[in-house]
């Protein structure tokens, strides 16, 4: 097939989702303006949203959500064995996401809480690298069309696939915005993986470190940043676990 003057063999695409709100799969599919072309690119092989195709093997799978049930892990699985290259798709299924907050109480507790009445199976929630080998990891809570499209094409194309090494701070201070520590507000930005665009801080909402840590984090200066400004430590908590992606970073003595 051709595509804007070169050749290239449609790779075998799949979507599955598993525990999450589906929103990044829906981003995709939304794109309107870009939608053709970017199917133009793949053979839809599995992806609710878009196709009733239901295939068995694949080039490409991006897998949506967490882990939380034991039915999910086997299923998961399977599709390792079914694809070529698995992708964790959205902060879900690259750090646990929102729904790791279930983590910090205990099952029992989490049940009898959310489900007084109702039998209900449901484990602790896991990212999908603690149950298979993922080879790339698209961050975001939303995951940003635009970067989710340039990985597809590098794919296809086989290219190197690269995400922003630099912190959210880089995209938001070239906003010209309000850095919001100035406004007396923690803001996960200078230690967050850029590419979002700096949506949230542009919103004047903080950041809270949806695409994970940078590159080159550096969580001690971070740290001092906010002992400096004696903000709340409580607030910083309740940030920087929001998403479970600072797993690993985050034994400081706050
Ligand atoms: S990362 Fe966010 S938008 Fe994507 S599935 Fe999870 S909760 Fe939904
Ligand atoms: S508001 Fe946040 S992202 Fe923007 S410059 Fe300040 S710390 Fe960085
Ligand atoms: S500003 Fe932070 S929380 Fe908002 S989308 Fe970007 S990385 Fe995620």
């Amino acid at each position: 097939m051709r595509h804007q003057g070169f050749t290239f063999k449609k790779l075998k695409f799949a979507s599955f989702e598993f525990t999450c709100c589906e929103g990044c799969q829906l981003q995709l599919a939304n794109r309107e303006s870009t939608l053709i072309n970017f199917l133009e690119l793949l053979d839809i092989r599995n992806f609710r949203e878009l196709s009733s195709e239901q295939h068995n093997n694949f080039d490409i799978v991006f897998i949506e959500g967490c882990i939380s049930r034991h039915d999910e892990v086997d299923r998961l699985i399977k599709i390792r064995r079914q694809a070529t290259t698995l992708i964790a798709f959205g902060t879900c299924a690259c750090f646990g996401g929102v729904n790791s907050m279930k983590n910090k109480f205990s099952i029992e507790e989490v049940v009898a809480e959310v489900y007084p009445d109702m039998v209900v199976e449901t484990l602790p929630v896991k990212k999908i690298s603690d149950v298979v080998t993922v080879d790339i990891s698209i961050p975001g809570c939303p995951v940003s069309k635009e970067e989710v499209e340039r990985i597809v094409v590098s794919l296809v194309t086989g290219s190197q696939v690269t995400l922003p090494k630099y912190p959210v701070c880089v995209e938001c201070k070239a906003q010209l915005n309000t850095c919001l520590f100035e406004l007396g507000e923690i803001c996960l930005g200078p230690i967050t993986r850029g590419g979002c665009n700096a949506v949230c801080t542009t919103g004047k909402t903080p950041c809270l470190g949806c695409r994970g840590p940078s590159e080159e984090i550096n969580m001690p200066a971070f740290l001092e940043l906010v002992n400096e400004r004696k903000l709340n430590l409580e607030d910083l908590r309740e940030k920087i676990t929001f998403y479970n992606a600072f797993e690993g970073f985050i034994n400081y003595e706050a």
